[in-house]
């Protein structure tokens, strides 16, 4: 601030010498050496070691407890061990080097203190949980770990203190089975047989049944299964049991699921995790006590409502887990009000502390409530609209707040289909479940990601139903229509990831009954066998049975014209979000559309011009392709100028259409591009109908003209079609084609003209390596314009430049621009050419290098800034210096990429150019770069 302002000669002297003062006692104050680092950080006692800022080196979960330590809420006192360590760890091959366990064991220290009591003693036990924490939330990651430092002395401890037998010895078993899974590496299920044999043993139907010496015999048997499946008696030394839950945290880092879903969410695998330690609060005491999670607002609808469940006299992962069924939150206001009063207040604190809703979990211990963890709630892109357009009418955040909390990618979840309601009701409502995550989702069924993949790859549209997801699944998830589940609450693994990938999900649908090994589901009574049809709305948990057509979104119907915005509340907050995008973004937002009814949508959803027109696509039409494959076979100038003269109208019709949508916005045209042969029938296909024509012995015309056909396509036939004839080199050797085009658009232009509509045309020539390829194609566009404002008796005005694709072109920019009023960077090609991977060839190889990390995302989907970022970088810096007012814009692909969009942002673009979908997702993206510049975040 101060930087801009003008400072007079004296007060500049002034602030130099203030300068220098400040300077001089940082100096003084600051310690000779430099300190060493800290790997560990304490937070208890209303004081923590670190605060929100730090979730680089805490992770989510550890900022977000020191951060309500120092807002003097109620927390359990522990430490976070740094996601530094995490790297450590790895890099000493499965070591913590001594200083750092020192520090950890001072921390200890500090803990027990704050506690007031201590790890491993008797008369007063400290127990502890140690739970991951990664900079951002992973669901495939470690289970947390509960109750560490009960052995068979401290267990009797804990019963001779609180006096409560039961609870003692739920703790111990839970831990048993805790440590024996997560640290001993032994499956749930052992522990879980054990559990229910003892359960039938007394008859009891539910854990709580249990009462003090049920679960001393549990223990007993946990500790058999642990011995036997270990081959060591279970670790009775709390440091030990520490030591080795730590380093189980860091070792989850690297296991499958939580790879798989780095993979998926583009998270490094450099930043590691945190491991947070804690001292216990016990939700399973009794009736007084409970455990519960929790949103500030509805991360489903984005509705302002508080959102959440609990179970009472449980610990942990009681309510994910779906062993018994949850309470809604809103009881919680019966059973326990003052806890209830008191969690309502401190959320909303939350929210407003951290402008944003708040995913929440907590224990209550004897009514006494403590707050375990806050984070950003994840939530559906269209919950996500809700939300930042109420906070920002809350005054809650500024509405460029309101655009920084919602992904780009979100906007593309709000134009997803919806059913048809008259189609809808038809069918009757077979079970209902929690509506976790919206969309209308209708496929067949299939009861393993296994097979939703494998289907899928078929072409099938599946809908993968499981009794409850794991994160094993996730690749199944990521393609189904949708995902429905018979156990688990909203914020189960299935409801939180199908939030979170935008999946409609319906989850806890109880009534279905999976049988997966016949196959088979049950729904309401009727029986249904993998692969026939199930339909779901997750917005309202309706399941029913068969295939419903799905429809355009209200957002579409309203683009469309068949809605009016004021009836649609989502359409208007999207219209809103977007309008305050526009007026931080300075990227030009353009479409890629070929025909008028592309171009309509495009314009609805915002895009101020065509950024690539192909006017190829417009031979695919309705009686034009003969026309075409007329053009093409011609052997000589004249016949192929009669059959484009064919083409002139089409096209000249074409344009006009599209030049109309934009309202005078500019479009971009480009010269036909792809090799000829595509447009002739296959040569094998050719080849079968000759055979059968001489099998039935009718010589004739038609033979005669296929086998004329066969051998002009065997003489178009091309080894490297995406490296040969195409593009420019096209228009060089056909020059009549490019006349006919030119003519086409400018004979368009000119009607519009006279009907009082200007537009200045831009035509693209594709493919340019060389200045001179775009001169030759440049002369003949400028003849017919001539030519055509003589005919029409009008001025146009029009821009003729080229597509920056081919690396020559990039390279020889400055040379090209001669000629170019403006570039287009079709990144599609360029990135082809660069790496050297064909388009069309390269999905066989990139998803493994993806998976072996030479690269980290596909470059055809996001733009490799290294590399072909460069050329990108290049070619604007080289064709500026010779035409500065050049326009630059960029058309492939990536152009509805957010982080491409960043890219572009920087290196200066004037527009990004997008499939029509795509152009709300280009909008908020190109806000959000235009900010992040300026915030410098
Ligand atoms: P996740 O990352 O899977 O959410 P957490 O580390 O948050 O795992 O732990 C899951 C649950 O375990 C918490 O929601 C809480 O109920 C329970 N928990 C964790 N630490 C403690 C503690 N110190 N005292 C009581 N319960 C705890
Ligand atoms: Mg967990
Ligand atoms: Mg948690």
């Amino acid at each position: 601030m101060a930087k801009n302002r003008k400072t007079t000669g004296r007060a500049a002297k002034k602030a130099s010498v203030a300068k220098a003062l400040v300077k001089a006692v940082r100096a003084a104050a600051k310690p000779p050496k430099a300190r060493r680092t800290q790997h560990v950080y304490f937070f208890g006692n209303g004081r923590a070691d670190g605060d929100r800022t730090m979730k680089d080196t805490l992770g989510g979960k550890g900022s977000g407890l020191a951060e309500m330590t120092n807002a003097g809420l109620p927390v359990p006192p522990g430490f976070t061990i740094s996601t530094g360590v995490c790297n450590i760890y790895y890099a000493q091959g499965g070591k913590i080097p001594s200083e750092i366990e020192r520090e950890v064991e001072e921390s200890l220290r500090k803990l027990e203190k704050a506690a007031g009591k201590r790890l491993g003693s008797v008369e007063n036990p400290l127990l502890v949980s140690v739970r991951s924490g990664a900079k951002f939330s992973m669901p495939g990651m470690m289970d947390t770990i509960l109750n560490l430092g009960l052995n068979d002395q401290t267990v009797e401890g804990l019963k001779a203190k609180t006096g409560n037998g039961r609870f003692a010895f739920d703790s111990y078993r839970r831990f048993i089975q805790m440590f024996g899974n997560v640290v001993l590496g032994i499956p749930k299920d052992r522990f879980e047989h054990a559990f229910e044999a003892v359960k039938h043993e007394r008859g009891a139907k539910l854990d709580t049944d249990l009462d003090e010496a049920g679960l001393r015999e549990v223990v007993k048997r946990y500790k058999d299964v642990a011995q036997r499946a270990s081959k060591k008696a279970f670790p009775q030394d709390p440091l030990e049991q520490l030591r080795g839950a730590r380093d189980a945290v860091f070792k989850s880092w690297m296991n499958q699921r939580a790879k798989d879903y780095r993979r998926i969410y583009e998270i490094p695998d450099h930043i590691g995790t945190a491991v947070n330690v804690q001292a216990m609060v016990f939700g399973n005491t009794g009736d007084r006590s409970a455990t519960g999670v929790g949103f500030t607002r509805n991360p489903a609808t984005g509705a302002k409502e508080f959102f959440g469940e609990f179970l009472v006299n449980a610990q942990g992962e009681d309510v994910v887990a779906g062993i018994r069924t949850p309470q809604p939150i809103a009881e919680l206001e019966k059973v326990m009000p003052k806890a209830y009063k008191e969690l309502r207040t401190i959320t909303t604190r939350l929210e407003r502390h951290y402008k944003d809703v708040q995913d929440f979990e907590f224990t209550i211990e004897d009514d006494q409530l403590y707050m375990l963890q806050t984070r950003n709630g994840k939530r559906t892109g269209y919950a996500a609209v809700v939300i930042a357009t109420d906070m920002a009418a809350e005054r809650i955040i500024t509405p460029r707040e309101a655009l920084l909390q919602v992904e780009p990618m979100a906007l593309s979840q709000l134009l997803a289909p919806v059913f048809d309601p008259a189609e809808w009701k038809k069918l009757p409502t077979a079970t209902r479940g929690l509506p976790a995550s919206p969309g209308a989702a209708s496929g067949q069924v299939v009861f393993t990601a296994d097979h939703a993949v494998e289907w899928t790859q078929q072409g099938k549209r599946v809908l993968l139903v499981r009794k409850e997801t794991v994160p094993d699944d996730i690749h199944g998830m990521e393609v189904a229509q949708g995902v429905l589940t018979a156990t688990g609450g909203m914020t189960s693994h299935a409801a939180v990831v199908g939030r979170q990938m935008g999946k409609p999900s319906v989850v806890g649908a109880g009534e279905l009954r999976i049988s997966e090994r016949d196959r088979t589901v049950s729904i309401g009574g009727q029986t249904i066998k993998e692969g026939e049809w199930a339909s779901f709305d997750g917005l309202t948990g309706e399941v029913k049975v068969g295939q419903v057509a799905t429809k355009p979104s209200e957002i579409l119907q309203v683009l469309a014209g068949r809605m009016k915005p004021e009836s649609s509340d989502i359409y208007q907050r999207f219209d809103k979000l977007l309008k305050w995008a526009d007026k931080e973004r300075t990227l030009g937002i353009r479409a890629n559309a070929d025909l008028p009814d592309q171009a309509e949508l495009a314009y609805a959803f915002g895009a101020r011009g065509i950024g690539l027109c192909r006017t190829e696509h417009m031979f695919f039409g309705e009686g034009r392709i003969e026309k075409v494959q007329r053009m093409i076979l011609a052997d000589n100038e004249a016949d192929r100028r009669a059959a484009l003269q064919e083409l002139l109208p089409l096209q000249r019709g074409d344009f006009y259409g599209v030049f109309k949508a934009m309202h005078g916005e500019p479009v971009t045209i480009r010269t036909i591009d792809p090799p000829l042969h595509e447009f002739l029938p296959k040569r094998e296909d050719l080849m079968v109908e000759i055979a059968k024509l001489e099998a039935t012995k009718q010589a004739g015309r038609v033979l005669e003209e296929k086998r004329q056909l066969l051998q002009r396509v065997e003489q178009l036939h091309e080894f490297n079609p995406m490296l040969g004839h195409r593009g420019v080199r096209l228009g060089i050797t056909y020059p009549e084609i490019t006349e006919m085009q030119a003519r086409a658009i400018f004979e368009a232009a000119a009607q519009l003209a006279k009907e009082g509509i200007r537009v200045v045309p831009e035509v693209m020539i594709p493919l340019v390596g060389h200045v001179k390829e775009l001169r030759d194609q440049k002369v003949i566009v400028d003849r017919v314009a001539a030519d055509v404002m003589k005919e029409q008796g009008v001025k146009l005005k029009y821009l003729v430049g080229t597509m920056i694709e081919v690396p020559r072109g990039a390279i020889t920019a400055d040379e090209v621009a001669q000629e170019a009023q403006f570039f287009s960077f079709g990144t599609n090609d360029l990135t082809q050419l660069t790496f050297g991977f064909s388009r069309d060839d390269a999905g066989k190889f990139l998803a493994i290098y993806q998976e072996k990390k030479i690269l980290e995302r596909d470059p055809f989907a996001s733009i490799d800034a290294a590399g072909v970022g460069q050329l990108v970088t290049m070619a604007v810096e080289r064709g500026r210096k010779t035409r500065p007012e050049i326009k630059l814009g960029v058309c492939g692909e990536h152009g509805g990429d957010p982080s491409s969009v960043h890219f572009f942002h920087q290196a200066g673009l004037d527009y990004v150019s997008m499939s029509p979908y795509r152009v709300p997702v280009a909008r908020l993206a190109a806000a959000h770069a235009a900010m992040s510049v300026k915030v410098g975040d």
